[in-house]
């Protein structure tokens, strides 16, 4: 019997396409952020220089399309930039102002949410190997839950959690932990996969039996090599690693 029971994904950059899904939902929001501000509809300029500020102080440059991967739209909560924005924008005093960015913000991820890869097969794939799968994400759980289900996936995913699941954030051990005890698993029999350096740190933290990134998300090989376990392009080839890993030296 393999020695993994379970699989804890991240989610975007993981399973989501986060430059085809969050850039988009990133403008598009900031641009309605900044017709807040600006409310004289021929305040064309205006809007357009706020928009660039909101989305490039949150950490992606629309001039050159780069998103800086330890920015707040890479790692950071919803919750978190509304506030920043509604504060930058002068609109923070409106009432509602902050939940209404947070709530447009959050319904355009999920309207845009652009899977990585055929989600049905990799997961069903990993399933079918008996494996519980997961997912720890720093997006609410209940906006993760909502792409989930667009995607037609949610029946395959045995756990998901969000920043405010109950289990704590990223990089601490807690998401690991709760999934672990939800699925009646030991961490070092759980296999963590993200794209990001919190997602390995959260990964050593919580005792996990392995720490694997993949290169489809934020950030290159050079900045995941060293707290991974593994480096994989994606999670297409996650089947692969844990034959490779179970076959002995
Ligand atoms: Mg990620």
């Amino acid at each position: 019997m393999s020695r993994w029971r379970g699989v804890l994904f991240d989610k975007d950059g993981t399973l989501i396409d986060f430059n085809a899904t969050w850039v988009p939902a990133t403008v598009e929001t900031a641009r309605a952020v900044a017709a807040l501000a600006h409310a004289d509809p021929k305040a064309l300029a205006e809007r357009e220089a706020l928009t660039v500020k909101l989305v490039g102080m949150i950490g992606y440059d629309m001039a050159t399309r780069s998103l800086n991967p330890e920015s707040l739209l890479a790692r950071g909560s919803l919750g978190e930039i509304a506030a920043l924005w509604a504060r930058a924008a002068g609109i923070d005093a409106k009432r509602g102002a902050i939940e209404r960015i947070g709530l447009e913000f959050r319904n355009r991820a999920v309207g845009m949410a652009s899977p990585l890869y055929a989600l049905d097969t990799v997961l069903g794939g990993l399933r079918a190997r008996g494996l519980r799968l997961g997912v720890a994400t720093m997006d609410s759980t209940q906006s993760a839950r909502m792409t989930f289900a667009s995607l037609k996936v949610d029946h395959l995913l045995d756990f998901v959690t969000g920043f405010d699941g109950g289990h704590g954030e990223k990089p601490g051990p807690g998401m690991v932990q709760g999934f672990c005890a939800a699925m009646g698993i030991a961490p070092s029999q759980v296999v963590v996969v993200g794209d990001s350096l919190h997602d390995m740190v959260m990964a050593k933290a919580a005792g996990a039996g392995l720490a694997v990134a993949v290169l489809s998300g934020v950030a290159g090989h050079e900045h995941l090599a060293e707290s991974a376990d593994h480096v994989i392009a994606g999670i297409h080839d996650l089947g692969k690693l844990l034959d490779r890993l179970a076959v002995p030296a």
